[in-house]
Formats: structure tokens, sequence, C-alpha cells
């Protein structure tokens, strides 16, 4: 299971994470509620909807 960008496919993508800065080890949650503008794809070079599958 993978998250995949809905536009090619691809499993070089990102989504908004917050950081705990005063922590030594660093613990991202995700803070994406689904919205596609939260997501970023490295291949597209835009913001899409992901795919988990
Ligand atoms: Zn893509």
């Amino acid at each position: 299971m993978k998250w995949t960008c809905d536009n090619c496919n691809s499993t070089n993508v990102q989504v908004k994470m917050w950081v705990m800065v005063n922590e030594e080890n660093e613990h991202n949650e995700s803070v994406s509620d689904g919205e596609s503008e939260d997501n970023w794809c490295n291949d597209c070079e835009t913001h899409c909807k992901l795919n988990y599958k």
C-alpha cells in the first residue's frame, strides 16, 4: 500500500506535516484533511489528489 498521485500514479508525492521542533526525535503527523492543496506531486509538480492503494 502506497500513496500515489491521482494524475500520474507516481509515488513521488508529499503531504504537509506538523514537525515537533522541540523534540529530539521529531514526530511528524499529517495535517492534511484530504484537500488536494495539502498534497504535492514531484513528478507533476502540482497539487494533486492522492490515492492510497
Ligand atoms: Zn503526479
